[in-house]
């Protein structure tokens, strides 16, 4: 219950307060075009036949970006940073976006990978779903997770819709850290029956 009235002054408090871009500081922006063009280059990353696309590495001002959008409530930077990404990479093949999903234990009451999802398939005309991947138990919030901690990640550790089935799709996260998370959703989502090949990502840590 308190988590409700938690999540709901969150978001009164983000509706009232004044919008600025985070980087130049431009009043009614989320994240300027300015900004969010000078930020991004078009980067790629090859993990055993699994391609993740990046459009910066983790590092200054799209870092602040990116702990702004998870950590302050920046919601809209996401939408904004997807449509962008959009514009750096070439639209690929597929029918649906996949965002990672938020973990069980995530206080935060919107999923930045879906933001940014949402974006990339406006601008790219692709369907996003964010119901048919979820996390199967609480398992230790990301950021505090060690590398080992995830390499030891396995596809069991997420529950897939059998809707998924047939689909070909591209995952969705903020950060690609080690790949791990990105790899066992994908394969999780192949043992559903879906082909999975890549991911886009805001930034490569
Ligand atoms: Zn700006």
């Amino acid at each position: 219950m308190q988590n409700i009235f938690n999540n709901l002054f969150k978001s009164l408090v983000h509706v009232f307060l004044p919008v600025s871009c985070p980087v130049c500081g431009e009043l009614g922006e989320a994240l300027c075009d300015k900004c969010a063009e000078s930020l991004l280059e078009p980067l790629k990353f090859e993990y055993n036949n699994f391609d993740v696309y990046a459009g910066a590495f983790y590092e200054d001002e799209i870092r602040q970006v990116i702990l702004n959008l998870k950590y302050k409530g920046l919601r809209a930077a996401g939408k904004i940073l997807g449509l962008k990404l959009a514009d750096l990479f070439e639209r690929p093949d597929i029918d649906l976006l996949i965002p990672v999903p938020l973990h069980k234990s995530s206080r935060r009451y919107y999923n930045q990978a879906y933001e940014i999802a949402s974006g990339l398939g406006d601008k790219w005309h692709i369907k996003v779903d964010n119901s048919l991947c979820s996390w199967r138990h609480i398992v230790a919030h990301h950021a505090g997770m060690s590398k080992s901690e995830r390499e030891e990640l396995t596809p069991q550790a997420f529950k897939v819709d059998n809707k998924i089935k047939n689909f070909k799709a591209a995952l969705v996260d903020d950060i690609c850290t080690t790949g791990a998370t990105l790899k066992c959703l994908a394969q999780a989502c192949i043992n559903a029956g879906a082909e999975v090949k890549s991911a886009y990502v805001v930034a490569k840590a």
